[in-house]
């Protein structure tokens, strides 16, 4: 039986991970280590399994005497307004994590990184394989997460090198859904909560700039396979993502045309940010095989869109809207 640690593990992706871990039989305990500083523990509160324990702790200096067989390590903010303003934070929690969490894996035991497409940067070459070695300003705004998450990467694949450590490296791309918070800064959950609330939505630049958006249960079905469930040797890096590339504006004019009565304003872009981005998933196929990025911006956003409204406080929400979005699958029927 398996003592398994996930770092990260009350953020967005990390509690989506937990869940799916936790469907294991293989598994003794699982240990969550969060900070909460994006994490939410209501992420976790659903969960009504013995096995899991939940550690409101920075990961970097976590003390235990458990060591684990399997570590994930999502600890790190993603959005770039949270990323960008504790600069110092992001960098110790993925480097200084990454080396915390090896001194605490068992000798044999495996090493699992949730990276980012980021590392790509503002990418010159698309779609991105994984040996484009990006278009990255080591000095720039979007720095502590773009190079804490190389610099870990490199931590990684030198301690494959060196010592023979056990790691799987994945970089995802843009992924949105259910437990994003409203107010992370994204922009699915922005213009999704934006749209709800009767707020502009807000286009940063142009809205040309494009993203490739991944529905966080493709992704996580993604990591199931790669991390444990296909036995698979290989240690990355492996793009994980939706290679439909879509411009910001028409993300945000299809969640305008959901909610009657949106607004769309221009609002100057982001330092640095970037231009374009797209997985190249020629490994990933080779990989994974069979695996694929099957639901559509336009679907994760409809089921992203329901997500919210059930969770926003609907008592200062306009009755009209919601009777509109219910009428359109777009809210349970019970929710009021
Ligand atoms: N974006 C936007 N409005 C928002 C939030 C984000 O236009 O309210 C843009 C942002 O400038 C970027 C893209 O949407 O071009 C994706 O931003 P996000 O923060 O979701 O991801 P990342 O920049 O890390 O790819």
């Amino acid at each position: 039986m398996k003592k398994i640690i996930v770092a990260g593990g009350a953020g967005f992706i990390g509690s989506h991970l937990v869940d799916r871990l936790l469907t294991r039989q293989d598994i003794e305990t699982l240990v969550v280590v969060d900070n909460l500083w994006t994490g939410e523990i209501s992420n976790l509160a659903h969960i009504r399994d013995q096995r899991l324990k939940i550690e409101i702790h920075d990961i970097e200096t976590f003390q235990t005497d458990v060591k684990f067989d399997e570590v994930y390590h999502l600890a790190s903010p993603a959005a770039p307004q949270i990323y960008s303003s504790e600069p110092v934070r992001t960098i110790a929690a993925n480097v200084l994590g990454a080396m915390r969490l090896r001194e605490i894996m068992k000798d044999g035991g495996t090493f699992c990184y949730v990276s980012t497409s980021e590392v790509y940067g503002d990418p010159l070459v698309s779609p991105q394989p994984e040996d484009y070695r990006g278009s990255v300003d080591c000095t720039g705004p979007r720095s502590s997460y773009d190079e804490g998450k190389r610099c870990t990467e490199a931590f990684l694949f030198e301690c494959h090198r060196v010592y023979g450590m056990k790691i799987k490296v994945i970089r995802p791309f843009n992924v949105y859904g259910p437990r994003t918070k409203p107010d992370d800064g994204r922009a699915v959950s922005n213009f999704v909560t934006q749209a709800l609330t009767g707020k502009p939505i807000t286009v940063y630049g142009s809205g040309n700039q494009s993203r490739s958006w991944g529905y966080i249960s493709d992704i996580i079905e993604g990591m199931k396979r790669y991390f444990w469930r296909d036995g698979i040797d290989f240690c990355g890096p492996l793009n994980i993502g939706n290679n439909r590339e879509i411009p910001v504006l028409k993300v945000a004019e299809y969640v305008a045309a959901l909610v009657p009565g949106s607004e769309i304003i221009f609002l100057p872009p982001p330092p640095q940010d970037p231009t374009n981005r797209c997985p190249d998933l020629t490994l990933g196929q080779r990989i994974l095989p069979g695996w694929t990025c099957g639901i559509p911006y336009e679907e994760g956003i409809k089921l992203t869109m329901k997500w919210f409204a059930e969770s926003i406080d609907i008592q200062n929400s306009n009755e009209a809207l919601f009777t509109h979005l219910r009428e359109n699958g777009l809210l349970a029927q019970s929710a009021v």
